[in-house]
């Protein structure tokens, strides 16, 4: 039987992946969704962060079905695929907000995270020393102002990255209280 669905949320640059690594390493029971995007690597970016695909291949698997949910932003299209039926872990999907939409849209039972930064200056400094140029800083600025507005219409809890193992803990504790709720 297939796990439960946990969306993970947040603008650019708060530390989702990093709360998120830390989360799967403290919890055997988690596994993470690998989506698709048509984006470039960046430089120095794991080569399993994503399946990085092209265009074409994208769109072929958005017609066959292929994807609980897609999205086009920033220029490229990002997906999760249909998870593993005989996969009895739970499964973080790291989803923007049009995504999450679409799941909950979809009737899907899901958990909603939104992690957020503790400061905008923290995120721009976070966003600019990952090697993306200005302009995408800003860009990844103003997008994140766009997913708290969109995310206010979605029953998303919110969580602050101030400091990754305390972030991580919070939410394994949410992810427990979630399940509890769901196995009554
Ligand atoms: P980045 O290019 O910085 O890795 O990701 C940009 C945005 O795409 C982030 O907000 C991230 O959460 C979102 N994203 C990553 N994977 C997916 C996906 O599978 N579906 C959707 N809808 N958004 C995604």
């Amino acid at each position: 039987m297939a796990g439960h669905i946990i969306v993970v949320s947040g603008p650019g640059g708060v530390g989702k992946g990093t709360v998120v690594s830390q989360l799967l390493l403290d919890n055997a029971e988690l596994a993470v969704s690998r989506s698709w995007t048509t984006r470039d690597q960046r430089p120095g970016e794991a080569d399993d962060a994503y399946t990085f695909v092209s265009e074409d291949a994208f769109e072929s698997a958005i017609d066959a079905g292929e994807f609980l949910e897609w999205d086009h932003h920033f220029g490229n299209y990002y997906g999760s695929p249909v998870p593993a039926a005989n996969d009895a872990r739970d499964l973080i999907l790291e989803i923007d907000v049009n995504g999450a939409r679409q799941i909950h849209e979809n009737g899907h039972a899901a958990l909603y995270i939104f992690i957020d930064t503790p400061s905008l200056e923290i995120q721009r400094e976070r966003l600019s020393g990952r090697g993306d140029p200005p302009e995408k800083v800003d860009e990844r600025m103003a997008g994140g102002a766009v997913e708290r507005e969109l995310a206010s219409e979605l029953p998303y809890v919110h969580v602050a990255n101030d400091d990754v193992a305390r972030c991580a803990a919070e939410i394994a504790s949410i992810i427990a209280d979630y399940r509890d709720s769901r196995s009554v």
